[in-house]
């Protein structure tokens, strides 16, 4: 017969284990776009950070296999409110709805993809000169606050229609006269006759926490951090591996920085020698230039998984 002990101690056991993970909070919450335009890339950025969430069981919220993260699937306007009540400790979400909602959360980390900007735009044909175009006229928008703000900045009055969406036809239809709304390529502004004429606000996907996070939260955004931090820097970099004859080498390394500097390696073939190196992508075809300029040749450039400095 087993022991009336034992299942004391193991329910005493079980009743430790739950109060350390409620005392120690020992999960770091996030918040990301339930669907639309950032909600791949987030997911993605997750997985690229060895994240693996268990598969959608409720399309609410999931958790990681492998990492102690809770993911919660909202709608992007209500991320900034949710991070700020600590329903979820961090979100990712675009600047633009950020600053639109004007909650008290903190920015980590701008996360390099959502690009786009909040741009006032007016039919194709106005005689557009200056803001000064917009005084007393109509502006339809989905995001009041920043225009409001725009306007104030700019002394113009103007009255500010807020809408749900569709913000492009409202010009076409008569509701407004210019409209604020986020541009990427100018495809939907240019395909409803509009132009745009200002920028308000350049915008991309940003990682945000809650701003009185204790610190076992902390610890595990610090984590978490290191590991996004490691993936976005590989992504803006290339390893890049060329042969050189050895008469042209020191122009060569000086082209090439690499993380400490480059690895030089003899070829079989004497006189030759294989250069192996790191390459930011800001600069990376101007260097490439020079560097076939300066006598290598056989080129090659692969994509770095992971790159810790
Ligand atoms: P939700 O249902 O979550 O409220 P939504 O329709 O408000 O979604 P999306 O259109 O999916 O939002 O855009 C989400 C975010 O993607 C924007 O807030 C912005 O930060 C970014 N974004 C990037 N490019 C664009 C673009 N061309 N138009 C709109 N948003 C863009
Ligand atoms: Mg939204």
């Amino acid at each position: 017969m087993v022991s009336p002990l034992f299942f004391a101690h193991s329910h005493e056991w079980k009743i430790l284990n739950n109060m350390e993970n409620i005392s120690t909070g020992s999960v770091l919450k996030i918040a990301i776009q339930k669907s639309g335009r950032l909600h791949d890339d987030s997911v993605k950025l997750l997985k690229d950070c060895g994240i693996d969430l268990k598969n959608g069981v409720n399309k609410l919220r999931t958790e990681a296999d492998n990492f102690p993260m809770e993911i919660y699937f909202l709608r992007d306007d209500d991320i900034p409110q949710y991070v700020e009540d600590e329903v979820a400790h961090i979100g990712i979400v675009g600047e633009n709805i950020v600053h639109e909602k004007n909650k008290q959360v903190a920015v980590v980390e701008q996360l390099g993809f959502g690009k786009c900007r909040l741009s006032v735009a007016v039919g194709r044909n106005e005689k557009y000169e200056n803001v000064n175009f917009l005084q007393n006229k109509k502006i339809a928008t989905t995001y009041p606050v920043l225009t409001r703000r725009f306007l104030e900045k700019n002394k113009v009055s103007a009255e500010i229609h807020e809408i749900s969406g569709s913000v492009e036809i409202a010009p076409g239809i008569g509701l407004a006269d210019a409209i604020v709304d986020l541009v990427s390529s100018g495809s939907t502004l240019f395909m409803n006759g509009l132009k745009e004429v200002e920028t308000i606000l350049d915008s991309q996907a940003i990682l945000i926490k809650n701003k009185n996070l204790r610190s076992e939260q902390q610890q595990i955004l610090d984590r978490f951090l290191f590991r996004v931090r490691a993936v976005r820097k590989a992504k803006n970099n290339k390893y890049i591996l060329l042969n050189a004859p050895n008469g042209r080498l020191p122009e060569i390394i000086r082209l090439l920085p690499g993380m400490k500097s480059p690895t030089v390696l003899p070829l079989a073939e004497p006189g030759w020698s294989s250069v192996h190196s790191v390459l930011n992508e800001d600069d990376f075809w101007d260097i490439i230039a020079r560097l076939k300029e300066s006598g290598a040749q056989g080129i090659l450039v692969v994509p770095i998984e992971k790159m810790i400095i």
